[in-house]
């Protein structure tokens, strides 16, 4: 994969000049640092020294288009309470969608469980436990289908106490990719590649996660990164659950009793505050998704890779994967919803139907007033 992506970066990149100036206020509203885009090469990687997170970064020449492909949960396989895992070690369930994810400059997911062997569990093991322990060896096929970064900001990943969110942190920091969202654990990430700095960070609607229901929190972090990253990508988990709840409501949603969060006001104060993609995930069905102020949102993108421990009946199978290119000032160019639907036990398998990239675009029609974008039939998105 890093070979891959280094060799693409080696054609398309840039003279990057870093320096320290004061920082700017980083709301949208507000002037943000430069960002000159440019076609042809005029340093390579190598000579490129990595920057200290204390620097701003400015006067930067970007790439014209980057490429970001986002998916929802993703879940190999769970020992717990029994275990139901897929074959092959679980290494053929990225083989339909593994293209894109390998293709794409970022590749970013929701880890819907912990990658432990051993430990206690939270929650009892009756019939409707839901605690999601995935084998520790199953982490090499998230890096095989080329993800940087998974967020650990869900109602799954503390399934095993401290121990499991540890355990994930431990394997995925061996396999290079990041990862963030639970409290007093690691804020955001940042993921370089190609010369890019990616900043992310990831919200949550349980205690243990960093909050996307607190506002002030979610600008605390955003100040913090913008000025450290070139392209801003939040991540949340929120939502109600279940097959009744594929429409973006207004307003908070509660379920189970749980604030699950005002999902419009967060993704629009994220992007006033310097985000440039917001991706979704945990109402296990797909919703819309929306340009605002030019940056692009996904407001859930559904069960993506869960082949056990999870209904995957009717919508709930709909796996996207949906691939944006965005400018170098994080803006919205193009996209396209990636039809898979997953089949148990086996992974997201190629849909050519399309019948997800159809029922985005119907929810996305149904949802979004006065939208910018449109979506056609077979999922390619357009301004
Ligand atoms: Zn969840």
């Amino acid at each position: 994969m890093k070979r891959m992506k280094s060799l693409i970066f080696t054609y398309m990149f840039i003279g990057v000049s870093l320096s320290c100036t004061s920082t700017p206020s980083h709301e949208r509203e507000a002037e943000r640092p430069e960002v000159r885009t440019e076609e042809t090469s005029l340093v390579e990687s190598d000579s490129v020294a990595p920057a200290p997170d204390e620097q701003v970064l400015s006067d930067r020449t970007l790439p014209d288009t980057l490429v970001i492909a986002m998916c929802g949960d993703i879940m190999m396989g769970t020992t717990y309470p029994k275990t139901q895992l897929p074959a092959n070690d679980g290494k053929n369930l990225f083989d339909d969608t593994k293209s894109i994810t390998l293709g794409a400059d970022l590749a970013v997911g929701n880890l819907e469980g912990c990658l432990l062997d051993g430990g206690r569990s939270r929650k009892g093991n009756g019939p409707n436990s839901y605690a999601f322990r995935m084998p520790t060896k199953y982490g090499v096929n998230l890096q095989d289908a080329g993800y940087d970064f998974m967020s650990l900001a869900n109602n799954h990943s503390k399934d095993f106490y401290d121990e499991g969110i540890l355990s994930s942190e431990r394997i995925l920091d061996g396999l290079g990719i990041e990862h963030c969202g639970v409290e007093g654990h690691k804020e955001y990430a940042i993921v370089e590649r190609n010369g890019v700095k990616y900043g992310i960070c990831a919200f949550g609607h349980n205690s243990y996660t960093i909050k996307h229901t607190d506002l002030k929190r979610v600008k605390g972090i955003l100040d913090k990164l913008r000025p450290l990253c070139d392209i801003l990508v939040v991540s949340f988990h929120g939502g109600a659950e279940g097959a009744d709840r594929c429409h973006l409501p207004q307003g908070q949603e509660t379920f189970l009793g749980e604030n699950r969060g005002n999902l419009r006001e967060f993704t629009h104060f994220a992007i006033d505050n310097g985000a440039d993609v917001v991706y979704g995930h945990g109402p296990h069905v797909t919703r819309c998704v929306e340009v605002y102020k030019g940056r692009f949102i996904a407001y859930s993108l559904g069960n993506f890779c869960t082949p056990y421990g999870m209904s995957l009946t009717g919508i709930k199978g709909y796996a996207p994967v949906v691939e944006i290119k965005i400018n170098g000032k994080g803006e919205f160019l193009s996209g396209k919803i990636h039809s898979f639907i997953q089949q148990k036990g086996i992974g997201p398998r190629k849909d050519t139907t399309n019948a997800v990239a159809k029922e985005m675009k119907r929810l996305s029609e149904d949802d979004i007033k006065n939208a910018v974008i449109k979506i056609d039939g077979e999922g390619n998105i357009r301004l």
